[in-house]
């Protein structure tokens, strides 16, 4: 079983400068038991760091309507069972289960502020003014914030497909973003430049393996990465291979969608 303190030495072994703030992706289980749970893990996080965020996504929310505009990567009126299930976005909405236990633990922590985005809310503890940047037009605003103040992000028992700093600079880079539906107490809102698939951002991983700190943690990977220089990596790797992280599932439509429009342009 993993205590505290051999979880803190590993994170403090990353050696992320304790002034930066950390964008944090984490699957907890694949560290096997550690005594004290959620809460061991989330004091040894704000032990490395004094300012942490967390995705806080509710892909729960989203609907998918019978028309739509064309080129949107998705196919309307295909999930009319689904559109039934689906829930209206609150501040208390439980956050994605594919995000892991500890997302939704840092969540509910008292300390903790959410942005008010009904798809892709962030969650953060000293980063209030990251997660106000967020609006509906900008929904990776808060990683610009942490991209200009130095931020890292930390990969906690996952992998590149989980970085949504990725999808950050797809967008950077200039691929198409998505229109997508979403439910809320009072109506259905449409959220502009949502992003698309990451089932293909392994292909990162050789990219970005010199500037990532890797320690082991019970056998698990624990990455850091500084933003600005991934940044800079990725941009450049689109540059080289405008198709580069897109998966080869040939049913996705995002990555197809953004195939074509890429035709097009050419
Ligand atoms: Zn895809």
């Amino acid at each position: 079983m993993l205590s505290y303190r051999e979880v803190v030495t590993a994170l403090i072994d990353l050696q992320i400068p304790a002034d930066s703030p950390v964008l944090v992706h984490s699957d907890q289980e694949q560290f096997g038991e550690i005594r004290g749970g959620s809460e061991t893990m989330v004091s040894a996080l704000y032990t490395m760091a004094k300012r942490l965020m967390f995705p806080a996504y509710t892909t729960s929310t989203m609907v998918t309507p019978l028309v739509g505009p064309v080129e949107n990567g998705m196919v309307y009126g295909s999930n009319l069972e689904g559109n039934l299930a689906v829930q209206k976005f609150h501040p208390n909405l439980k956050v994605d289960g594919s995000l892991g236990s500890l997302a939704e633990k840092f969540r509910q922590l008292p300390q903790v502020s959410r942005s008010s985005h009904p798809i892709l809310s962030f969650s953060g503890i000293n980063l209030d003014s990251a997660l106000q940047s967020q609006t509906l037009e900008d929904p990776l605003a808060p990683l610009a914030s942490l991209s200009q103040a130095k931020g890292w992000v930390l990969l906690l028992g996952v992998d590149q497909t989980a970085n949504t700093t990725l999808h950050y600079i797809e967008k950077l880079a200039g691929r198409k973003q998505f229109i997508r539906w979403a439910r809320t107490e009072d109506t259905i809102i449409e959220c502009a430049n949502m992003p698309g698939c990451p089932d293909g951002f392994n292909e990162a991983t050789p990219v970005l393996q010199s500037i990532s700190r890797t320690v082991s943690l019970n056998g698990c990977q624990v990455t850091a990465i500084p933003m600005n220089l991934m940044i800079h990596r990725i941009k450049s790797m689109l540059g080289d291979d405008p198709m580069a992280l897109l998966c080869n599932r040939p049913d996705c439509e995002s990555c197809t969608e953004i195939r074509a429009a890429h035709k097009n342009d050419n």
